[in-house]
């Protein structure tokens, strides 16, 4: 199985060259030449599989410059005691038909858990094959829950150097906390004085700095990334798609007529991975694509126009505060049948002038696998005290907008077929507007806040999260976003 780039079919490359660089020099992104198929059998050797089984079954499919062994090693290293119960994707069931697809129960309580736990696996075993086992050094800039997510994941992994810059103002006291008190041997935590913007273009200057990655090499190191363009970060999710359908066949879901999928979505990463479920035979119906006031993907499956130049909402759901999806990119490029140049042409003028229109056979395609539905800060409110007054069910913010978004496809089409819906974070992790949801009474403290959430809805706190009460801050030094080279100099011991 060899890898093409988004923007120019003649590069090819294999699975580990794909994952160890993460994206092509031209800037395309890189694509599965095909999509492998499962048949009736191999969903009945699935169902009898634990998920390490099943990550490997499929990963093997994918993975083809990989050995079994190599691919078990990564799995059993992601997946063994990292998750609840060894369960990394549990359904809840809410009512008949209704199923909660819980990707919360690692780490650190968010979905993100589920690739970044597997990814630096994978990306050690690649650039072994690659690139002789040079030190690996990853950079993320983080408004808070892919840093703690890489961090985890990365925590004294052989032959890496994790470095995650946030803005000192920017994350919320619980995720600098995460951070801040990270553990480990290989992991950096720096604070910028600076917002979002000014930590991911700092990454990216040091980054694509020709001079500073001659530095990096003489030490025997490089960069590489674990943001949600590596195709090492997407095939990991494809798996719990697969596993929660093999989950709802077993206790008896009625899929005669398929099911729907619906996603909470910011960078297009998560849906992608249900459409490719989907194209190998597990029997969805419609993608459903949530949300929140940064409604630019709503407004994009409904009209064609992908149009970034709009007010940007600082939400209650903030991992989908996102105005540029990059994963659109590769859903596009199969919907025009992999027409490179078509692809090449809509990404530049996204460059520049913020907006591009998709032609009508693309539309027409894109409408007829996705729906797009959005609510705002008052409706993610509303579902979540209806939720939990109809169910007894307590849903986090980003739910709760695919929860929203789930409401308005029914309404919109009395679509009985049952539905999973992907629930990407403990609503733990956004304790103060999860609990405005319910009581006015909210305590100042994020830790008595977290406790009066437990309190009122008999729902238990997540360990991890309840082990922070009592941790401590490891890293402590702010910087100037004009330092950020310093910093990681600092880091990695070079000059
Ligand atoms: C990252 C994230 C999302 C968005 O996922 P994408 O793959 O970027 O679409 C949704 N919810 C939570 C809690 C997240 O952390």
């Amino acid at each position: 199985m060899n890898y093409i780039s988004t923007r120019n079919n003649n590069i090819k490359v294999s699975s580990a060259y794909a994952i160890a660089h993460g994206i092509s020099t031209e800037g395309g992104l890189y694509v599965p030449e095909s999509i492998p198929q499962l048949d009736e059998n191999d969903i009945s050797n699935l169902i009898e599989l634990d998920y390490i089984g099943k990550a490997e079954y499929i990963l093997k499919k994918y993975l083809t410059d990989f050995t079994d062994e190599e691919i078990g090693a990564c799995v059993r290293g992601a997946y063994t005691g990292s998750f609840d119960d060894e369960k990394p994707a549990a359904i809840a069931q809410l009512g008949d038909s209704i199923n909660i697809l819980e990707l919360w129960h690692g780490p650190t309580c968010a979905f993100k858990d589920l690739a970044l736990q597997l990814l630096p696996y994978l990306l050690t075993t690649s650039t072994k094959k690659v690139s002789d086992g040079k030190k690996t050094v990853i950079l993320v800039a983080t408004s808070g829950d892919t840093g703690k997510a890489a961090l985890e994941g990365f925590r004294d992994v052989e032959n890496t150097e994790i470095i995650v810059f946030y803005p000192s103002e920017g994350v919320s006291p619980m995720q600098k906390l995460q951070m801040d008190s990270q553990k480990g041997n290989n992991v950096h935590v720096c604070a910028i004085k600076g917002n979002f913007d000014d930590a991911q273009s700092g990454v990216k200057k040091i980054f694509t700095d020709n001079a500073i990655k001659e530095t990096l090499a003489k030490s025997g190191m490089e960069f590489s990334s674990a943001n949600s363009i590596n195709w090492g970060r997407l095939v990991p999710q494809i798996i719990y798609y697969i596993s929660a359908y093999c989950d709802m066949i077993a206790k008896g879901d009625d899929l005669s007529k398929g099911f729907n999928v619906v996603v909470p979505t910011g960078n297009f990463g998560n849906i992608l991975a249900a459409y490719y479920a989907k194209e190998m035979g597990v029997p969805v119906n419609k993608l459903i694509c949530a949300s929140n006031a940064n409604r630019v993907l709503t407004d994009f499956i409904n009209t064609g126009v992908y149009d970034r130049n709009r007010e940007f909402y600082t939400t209650m759901s903030p991992s989908m505060d996102i105005l540029i999806s990059s994963n659109l990119e590769r859903m596009l490029y199969i919907l025009s049948d992999c027409d490179d140049k078509y692809i090449s042409n809509l990404q530049s003028e996204l460059a520049s002038a913020g907006k591009f229109t998709v032609n009508d056979t693309v539309l027409a395609k894109l409408q007829n696998l996705f729906y797009g539905a959005c609510c705002d800060d008052e409706g993610t409110l509303k579902t979540i005290k209806n939720t939990f007054d109809k169910f007894g069910y307590l849903c986090d913010t980003h739910t709760a907008v695919a929860v929203n978004a789930y409401e308005q496809y029914i309404e919109d089409t009395n679509d009985k077929r049952p539905v999973l819906i992907a629930s990407t974070a403990s609503p733990y992790k956004f304790a103060k507007s999860v609990l405005s949801a319910l009581s006015t009474d909210i305590p100042k403290s994020e830790f008595d806040t977290v406790d009066a959430l437990s309190e009122l809805t008999g729902t238990t706190v997540p360990a991890p999260l309840a082990e922070l009460k009592d941790a401590t801050a490891r890293f402590k030094d702010i910087y100037d976003k004009n330092d950020m080279y310093n910093a990681l100099c600092k880091c990695l011991k070079i000059k």
